[in-house]
């Protein structure tokens, strides 16, 4: 199994890189990519834990990137993770994401919820290379008792438009495509049935975006059947994986016979995994990309 869309504690998975890799193996995923978000932190030790686990690694990313104001996550896979210019790109995305969650708090304080955001920016701070996101502020906002769940905060506060949303602002997904291919990687936008832009697509494809993420837990098989279709028709490659953050699972499991829902495919490991056709085509065309200076 082949599973190319993973978090860790390096942004804002709940594992750690090593326990992370010990959930894979469990599982049966033969093939992984760390993607945190705008970091590369997790994947050196990642890589060493895949190693002794008889797994492959291939470093990955999920960069945000902005367009009309809205965020567009793109993955990117078998880059060089020491490219100087990637890894200062990412610091100025990290620098953002302080700023931003920073702004975050002040509005909760304004909306009498408040969390302590120096806590998140100190934990943060302490991991050297990690990044912080809104999840970080979800669960500061349980603990402090203002919503009862994650679900909650991001549906009530956090999410897109909501009172506790900040607009972010940062490069488009075309920059992000180059940025990628600057470091010798193959570019994917994420979860295109998520982000729910589909007009991005050709234009970016044109730009040589190199594949859609077909494969992931939040996509239904009607979604399955539009991505193959329109990656098929603009010549794009397709790349996969589960989104796994470490949430508890437990919990969320349907009962049998219930097909797994969204979450329940995001919160465990195997339930999603791409093709070893479409896995071969992704490294094929990684290869074919002049290695940078
Ligand atoms: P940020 O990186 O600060 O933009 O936060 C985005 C992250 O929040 C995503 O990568 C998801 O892990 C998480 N997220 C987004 N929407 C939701 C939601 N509705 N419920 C739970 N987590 C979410
Ligand atoms: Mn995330
Ligand atoms: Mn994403
Ligand atoms: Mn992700």
């Amino acid at each position: 199994m082949i599973d190319l869309h993973l978090h860790t504690t390096a942004s804002d998975g709940r594992l750690s890189p090593a326990d992370l890799v010990a959930r894979v193996a469990a599982a049966g995923i033969t093939t992984m990519s760390v993607t945190d978000h705008d970091t590369v932190a997790g994947l050196a030790v990642a890589g060493a834990a895949a190693s002794a686990a008889g797994i492959r690694l291939v470093p990955g990313i999920e960069i945000t990137s902005v367009a009309d104001r809205r965020d567009v996550h793109m993955l990117g896979y078998f880059f060089d993770p020491g490219s100087a210019p990637l890894l200062a790109f990412l610091e100025e995305q990290r620098a953002q994401r302080v700023a931003r969650v920073r702004e975050i708090g002040a509005r909760l304080v304004r909306l009498g919820m408040p969390i302590d955001v120096d806590a998140i920016v100190d934990a943060g701070a302490s991991r050297p290379g990690s990044s912080i996101g809104r999840p970080q502020v979800a669960r500061a906002l349980v603990a402090a008792g203002h919503v009862a769940s994650v679900q909650e905060a991001f549906e009530r506060w956090l999410a897109t438009g909501l009172p506790a949303f900040v607009p972010r602002t940062g490069s488009s997904p075309a920059a992000v495509v180059d940025v990628i291919h600057d470091a010798g990687g193959v570019a994917s936008m994420a979860h295109p049935g998520v982000t729910k832009r589909d007009d991005l697509i050709r234009p970016l494809a044109d730009h040589g975006l190199d594949a859609i993420e077909l494969h992931h837990s939040d996509h239904s098989p009607d979604d399955e059947r539009h991505y193959r279709g329109l990656a098929g028709r603009l010549g794009l490659l397709v790349s996969g994986g589960s989104d796994f953050h470490g949430d508890p699972a437990a919990s969320l499991m349907p009962a049998p016979p219930a097909p797994p829902s969204s979450r329940a495919r995001r919160n465990a490991l195997g339930l999603v995994s791409l093709p070893a056709d479409a896995f071969a085509a992704l490294e094929a065309r990684a290869a074919g990309r002049p290695r940078p200076a």
